[in-house]
């Protein structure tokens, strides 16, 4: 059983890869860095994480619709885009360890450090004075989180216009003046900050003097900005309507840790909310609190997410923010919220040539639509599903189990039909069972081992429901049903097998 958090984060990297979850990619290799396989339940999940997100954009609102953009695009989408000359991270090499690091994270990672003795003191306080306990007020007149907290302004700032000025020397210098060390080495000793594009660029054409160099696309909205006014005109859509799409992704990350977390091929699920100029506050208030619902509709605890607010905004955005979820390793972006203002729409008119407007009937005028955004990585939602489902648990006979509490509606193998015994007629009725259900929800049949081990099967793949077939079954036509999180049987007639499964295993309804 694991002893921390780290422990558990190990056990559950290593249950994806024994259960088919996730496998390194080409691991007869040794593998290749920050690239993943989904297997034969973790490519379930994530279709059934893909396929919610999709039917909750495209469903619950009848003005988005999807469309599925090819991943390769002209080449002169990213320059009007701003990839080419702006999708860089400032990178840093620590020259002892040879460890190479994202200059912004060690500086994040810093100013964390302080924020957790702020919260450190106030939780204190908060145990000293009780119900008294008045937090805002705490935080604006103790002097040691006052002191903390302009250290944290200083640096955020310092840091802020570092990078809006492109100065990379500047943001060494702060590196320099925190005296932040290599966690590898303990040294101070440096590289200089240089800034990274993280594009991978491929050819195409199978001449080389005529192949023209295009990239893998870094994020999957451009293609829906460059579809803007196919899907307008023939969806006969009215401002404000949003477009979504999933698909892949590929970034040439310059440190990837943790597991799925980070990877240079993932998937992401994005919508573009198209709204009129002036406008775009109401909506970007309108998705975070309607993301927030989405994700919170999975269960889990609400003390599992907050928003964060960037300080640092992209070049095309006017207010963005992230909501973060507690991954095994902390607080970290499960999903980012842009108020993209017009500038990808209007780069593109200028690039293209092409009008990329709406004409606003009620106005009787054209204009560019404003744009917010909703961006929301698969992988890291299948993270964090999976970290949040994970359990070690104690039974009270003393003996353990791993089980994988998935939300019912995700889980990849909805029940199990388990004969008690392998044979009197037993696994005959249970193929008939399996076969009334099958057609609707991915099923197992399994009739080997004893019913207990089969049990802990399931649990470790996260089923839901196991539902045992035995030689009262014959008499009256009746199962048990056992449920995975509970562990409690219930017998119930089996002709109502489909009727409760699908109360059980339908997507939540979001208000
Ligand atoms: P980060 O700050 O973690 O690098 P980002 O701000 O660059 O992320 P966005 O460009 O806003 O990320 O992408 C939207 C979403 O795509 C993120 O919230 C995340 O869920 C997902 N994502 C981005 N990069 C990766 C990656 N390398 N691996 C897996 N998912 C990713």
């Amino acid at each position: 059983m694991a002893a921390n958090n780290e422990d558990l984060f190990k056990n559950l990297v290593s249950h994806c890869k024994e259960y088919g979850f996730v496998f390194p990619s080409s691991e007869i290799y040794d593998g290749l860095s920050a690239v993943y396989d989904y297997g034969q339940y973790g490519s379930e999940l994530k279709n059934n994480i893909r396929a919610y997100w999709w039917n909750s954009m495209t469903r619950l609102h009848e003005n988005i619709v999807g469309i599925d953009a090819a991943i390769f695009m002209h080449p002169t989408t990213w320059k009007a885009s701003g990839h080419v000359d702006a999708f860089n991270d400032p990178l840093i090499d620590n020259k002892d360890s040879k460890k190479r690091y994202r200059a912004d994270v060690l500086i994040e990672e810093h100013v964390a450090k302080i924020e957790g003795k702020i919260n450190k003191e106030v939780s204190k306080a908060k145990d000293r004075f009780g119900e008294a306990f008045n937090e805002e007020q705490f935080r604006s007149t103790n002097p040691r989180v006052l002191e903390n907290q302009a250290k944290v302004d200083t640096i955020n700032s310092r840091f802020k216009d570092a990078m809006d000025a492109s100065d990379m020397s500047a943001v060494k210098q702060i590196i320099v003046d925190l005296e932040i060390v290599c966690p590898v080495s303990g040294t101070r000793n440096w590289t200089d900050v240089r800034q990274f594009n993280l594009m991978f660029s491929t050819q195409m054409g199978s001449v080389s003097e005529d192949a023209s160099s295009l990239y893998l696309r870094p994020e999957t909205a451009q293609g829906i900005f460059v579809n803007f006014l196919n899907v307008y005109k023939t969806g006969r859509m009215k401002v404000p309507f949003g477009i979504a799409q999933t698909g892949k992704a590929f970034r040439n990350e310059i440190v990837a840790r943790q597991f799925i977390f980070r990877m240079r091929e993932f998937e992401q699920m994005e919508m573009q909310y198209f709204v009129k100029p002036g406008t775009e506050m109401q909506w970007y208030e309108f998705w975070k609190t309607t993301r927030m619902k989405w994700h919170r509709s999975m269960g889990f605890s609400s003390d599992s997410y907050r928003f964060h607010d960037h300080i640092k905004l992209a070049h095309y955005a006017n207010a963005a923010c992230d909501i973060e979820f507690m991954f095994p390793f902390g607080f970290k972006e499960l999903e980012g919220i842009h108020s993209r203002t017009d500038f990808d729409l209007k780069s593109h008119e200028a690039y293209s040539g092409k009008k990329l407007q709406y004409f606003d009937p009620e106005l009787n005028e054209s204009y560019v639509p404003y744009v917010v955004e909703t961006s929301v990585g698969l992988d890291r939602m299948f993270l964090a599903v999976l970290s949040h489902s994970y359990c070690e648990e104690k039974l009270e006979d003393g003996s353990e189990r791993v089980v994988l509490r998935i939300p019912s509606f995700l889980a990849p193998v909805k029940a199990a039909v388990l004969p008690l015994v392998k044979k009197d007629g037993l696994p005959e009725k249970a193929r008939e069972i399996m076969a009334a259900i099958k057609a609707d929800y991915l099923c197992q049949y399994d009739e080997k081992d004893s019913i207990g081990k089969r049990y802990r099967r399931q649990d470790a793949i996260g089923t839901p429901l196991c539902i045992t077939v035995d030689h009262q079954t014959l008499e009256d036509g009746t199962v048990t049903i056992r449920h995975r999180d509970s562990m409690q049987q219930e017998r119930v007639d089996a002709a109502k097998v489909s009727v409760i499964m699908y109360d059980l295993l339908r997507a939540p309804r979001i208000d």
